[in-house]
């Protein structure tokens, strides 16, 4: 089944509310990786360009619904958004009875998890939503897999309801890279929980040859393994499905346990980094990245990939002394000849770090979505689209 495009759809004058993932890391008040930003502006040149009154919505962490805090304001890229657009883009903090544009301007609407009944897909908030626009366009690839009020209600009750020009290029090419993948196909799945992450890493291990985990995953594989891993991040109600996937198997992927860490005692900035085997981490300290045995054990298996898909860091790479797992792995995918994906939040701030990205076949835009395409679901949002184009 297919979508209606933006580009197929007459925009002028039009009240044009696009569902952007502008979820990016900010600090101090300011976008510390502006990758989904600058990803996204394409499509609101576009719209601008066909003089359309232009609405951009997008969530912004986790802030508790119906309670807005000041925290997660979506104010930082708003201003990263004038910068980058060379046009003035205001903030709307009220925005759900009604917003006031022009065509040929643009409006960010505060932080869409600050209404209650977001992410329930509460049926009047979506048809509030769809009521502010006569053309809905889905272009938040990362949000894809979430049936929310303004992922998936909004498109249902929208007088047109169409994808937006990054969405159709991310499926596309995933669907691409995806399709006969040349072997040997080595997964990374990194970051910081199991549980978050669990189906993907079952589907994956009935995909791909090598599985690499880091980060907290890996310290629960560890654990898993009979290992202390002290205070580390891990996740104690998973050991057994840890262990579950760890066994090996006929037609699943082999999981290589790291065999040294680097440990610290306490998760800071300034914390001292000290390199250990995997079986010496003491009751009081923490495992906050892969050592370089496993990172050089780890870059051997992507070096004879034929596709590899990436998706978290092996360790706590926003500080340096616990970024190395993930530069070596980031630099392996960079030299290695395979076809690689990349997304996810995180993964995509380490691409910049680690300035690898014009290496990587192709970074896309999700976190969670990336993950479910890989492992063969069907994202909502793009089924609903897919429903609207159908009549
Ligand atoms: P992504 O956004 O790319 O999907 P995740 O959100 O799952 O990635 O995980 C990224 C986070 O995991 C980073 O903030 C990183 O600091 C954290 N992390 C990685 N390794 C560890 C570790 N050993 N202990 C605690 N946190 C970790
Ligand atoms: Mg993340």
């Amino acid at each position: 089944m297919s979508v209606i495009s933006m580009v197929d759809v007459e925009l002028a004058g039009k009240r044009v509310l696009i569902r952007e993932d502008l979820n990016v890391p900010v600090a101090d008040g300011k976008v510390s990786s502006d990758a989904r930003i600058r990803a996204a502006l394409p499509t609101i040149r576009a719209a601008l360009a066909a003089n359309a009154a232009v609405m951009l919505v997008s969530h912004l962490g986790r802030p508790t619904e119906g309670q807005p805090e000041e925290k997660y304001s979506l104010q930082p890229v708003a201003d990263r958004l004038t910068e980058l657009l060379e046009i003035d883009v205001a903030l709307v903090s009220n925005w759900i009875d009604g917003v006031d544009i022009s065509p040929g301007s643009v409006v960010l609407l505060e932080n869409v998890r600050f209404l209650a009944g977001e992410k329930a897909c509460d049926e009047a908030l979506s048809r509030k939503m769809a009521a502010l626009c006569d053309v809905f366009v889905m272009d938040a690839f990362g949000t894809a897999h979430r049936a929310q009020a303004s992922t998936y209600g909004i498109a249902e009750y929208a007088p047109i309801a169409c994808a937006g020009p990054l969405l159709v290029a991310e499926l596309a090419a995933l669907a691409k890279a995806l399709t006969n993948p040349a072997k040997p196909i080595v997964a990374i799945v990194g970051g910081s929980k199991v549980s978050t992450k669990l189906t993907v890493l079952d589907a994956l291990a009935d995909i791909v040859d090598s599985l690499i985990v880091g980060g907290g995953i890996a310290n629960t594989f560890i654990a898993a393994a009979g290992y202390g891993v002290g205070n580390s991040l891990y996740e104690a109600d998973m050991l057994d499905i840890a262990r579950g996937l760890a066994e090996k198997k006929e037609g699943r992927a082999d999981i290589p346990l790291p065999s040294d860490v680097i440990v610290a005692d306490e998760f800071s900035a300034d914390s001292e980094a000290r390199h250990k085997p995997v079986e010496a981490v003491s009751a009081d300290e923490l495992i906050l990245d892969i050592g370089p045995d496993t990172a050089a054990q780890f870059a051997k298996i992507l070096a004879g990939a034929g596709t590899i898909i990436w998706n978290g860091p092996v360790g706590v790479f926003e500080f340096d002394q616990f970024g190395d797992g993930t530069r070596v792995i980031a630099e392996a995918i960079a030299n290695s000849d395979a076809f690689s994906v990349a997304g996810g939040g995180d993964t995509l701030a380490a691409i910049d770090k680690y300035g690898v990205a014009d290496r990587i076949s192709y970074i896309s835009t999700g976190g969670g979505a990336f993950l479910e395409f890989v492992e063969g679901k069907k994202l909502p949002a793009v089924e609903m689209l897919e429903r609207r184009a159908a009549g």
